[in-house]
């Protein structure tokens, strides 16, 4: 067969390009194919205002410390954080409707609250520290753990109302499905690819430390710039056909192929041949997760004079987490909400009218009548975005891990799998999407027998 190209990327996502540009790095030639008209994927800025500097993000935002993929690439690309704003009081809002300012990571709750949702949460991390990110499925344990949901373990683990509601809340906040969708091995997981469940929830010192400059979808578009005629946006790839000695994708021929998209997108491809069992039946059982992220904006971000820091959680929602998201150079004032898991499921079909009069209703009720009335409202629902049908991630639903888990990066001959989703450290994440493409490339440029331009081509 005559090759078109090395290497065809599918997906230009963070995880497509990280791929493409070590491949490039490596001396091979790479296509990448985008269905998007942009690229970034689960990444996209949007304006706020007149400057170029007035940006939010409507997908993924934060990078924090132990993402080492993500920084070191941000800061190969010249590209600067900045930190996320935290000054100033945090409000909690309890079952009851009543506030709390608190500082710090936890609000000061009842006593016996707080000693129910510690003693779980100390014993959630614990379990964590058993599980190898690597082979979740290996630990002794894995196939009780994978066939216990985390709703049922936080009712065995927590016995108050109010204890049970927040674990929930953290589980929404983290993973955008129920505690009931999900799997007590997937929760472990997730909090021993990122060092810890602190770090996963965190702002100063966690996940959500640092915000970038210029918004986060600018990684993507630095490294499709270096990339230039490489990437093909607008081209959605349908099927993918191996032959012999290379695959087939629309009306290209390529020595191998990268499929750098969740699962639950992989497995819309028409396979020829098809998929082993494993693999296409895993693609069914990693669904995207649902989130709304909501943003409204005022002329100044009005809360700060009020010592708030911005960042509130609500255990009456629907909104049940929520940042200050003003741009770095202090206005306009945003405030941005998530509609997560059962949330979003609700509230996504809803006229966009009475969403919105959720979120802010939410909002104000925490920070006063001054946020019933923003100049602006943004939201993006992803769920409904054919290229990505939900987000942050897939999820895999309980007994995945332990029946298909090691279908998730095995490669299928000269098919290879990147994406967040088949990440080791920070899975879900920027930075677990960087290292899956690169773990990726390395693979083909090992099949290959290739660092050297001349053994690829
Ligand atoms: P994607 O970004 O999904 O890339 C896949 C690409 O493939 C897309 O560009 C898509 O258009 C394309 N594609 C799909 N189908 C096809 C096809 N058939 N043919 C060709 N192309 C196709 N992560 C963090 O680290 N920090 C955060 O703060 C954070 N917050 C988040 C908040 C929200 C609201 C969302 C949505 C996500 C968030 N995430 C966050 C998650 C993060 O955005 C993702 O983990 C990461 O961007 C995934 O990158 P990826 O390349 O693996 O996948």
């Amino acid at each position: 067969m005559a090759h078109d190209c090395d290497v065809i990327v599918i997906g230009a996502g963070l995880s497509g390009l990280a791929a493409a540009r070590a491949l490039e790095a490596g001396g091979a030639d790479v296509r990448v194919l985008e269905a998007r008209d942009r690229v970034g994927g689960r990444t996209l800025n949007r304006s706020v205002g007149e400057r170029p500097e007035d940006l939010v993000e409507v997908g993924g935002q934060w990078v924090g410390p132990g993402q080492n993929e993500v920084l070191g690439l941000v800061a190969e690309l010249g590209i600067v954080t900045y930190p996320t704003h935290t000054d100033g009081e945090n409000l909690f809002e309890d079952p009851g409707g009543r506030l709390k300012r608190y500082s710090g990571t936890i609000p000061r709750l009842n006593p016996v609250v707080l000693a129910d949702y510690g003693r779980a949460d100390a014993r959630f991390k614990r379990m964590s520290k058993k599980v190898d990110p690597d082979a979740p499925w290996e630990h002794p344990d894995a196939e009780e753990l994978d066939g216990l949901t985390v709703d049922a373990w936080i009712r065995k683990a927590a016995r108050t109302k109010t204890a049970r509601e927040a674990l929930a809340l953290g589980i929404r906040a983290v993973f955008s499905v129920e505690p009931a969708d999900l799997s007590m091995l997937h929760a472990l997981f997730y909090a021993a690819a990122a060092d810890g469940w602190d770090f996963l929830v965190d702002t100063e010192g966690g996940g959500q430390q640092d915000r970038i400059v210029g918004g986060s979808q600018l990684i993507s578009l630095r490294m499709a710039e270096g990339l230039g005629e490489r990437v093909s946006l607008s081209s959605p790839v349908r099927s993918i056909r191996v032959e012999e000695d290379g695959v087939i994708i629309g009306d290209m021929r390529a020595r191998r192929v990268i499929v750098a998209l969740p699962p639950a997108l992989a497995g819309t491809l028409l396979y020829e041949p098809a998929l082993p069992s494993q693999r296409a039946q895993l693609t069914q059982r990693v669904p995207m997760g649902s989130v709304i992220k909501c943003m409204a904006v005022y002329d100044q971000p009005f809360w700060r004079a009020d010592g708030l820091s911005g960042i509130a959680t609500s255990l009456p929602g629907p909104v049940q987490v929520i940042f200050d998201n003003t741009p770095a150079n202090g206005s306009p004032g945003v405030l941005m909400g998530f509609l997560e898991g059962r949330d979003a499921r609700i509230l996504g079909p809803a006229p966009e009218a009475e969403r919105r009069r959720a979120v802010i209703d939410t909002f104000t009720r925490l920070f006063g009548e001054r946020a019933a009335s923003p100049s602006g409202y943004i939201e993006k629902d992803w769920s409904s975005e054919p290229f990505s049908r939900g987000c942050y991630a897939g999820v895999p639903t309980p007994g995945t891990w332990t029946a298909y888990g090691s279908a998730l990066r095995e490669p299928v001959g000269r098919i290879h799998w990147a994406g967040t989703e088949t990440g080791t450290r920070w899975m879900g994440y920027f930075d677990g999407a960087i290292q899956a493409g690169r773990r990726a490339a390395a693979e083909v440029m090992a099949a290959e027998g290739a660092k050297r331009p001349a053994a690829v081509a």
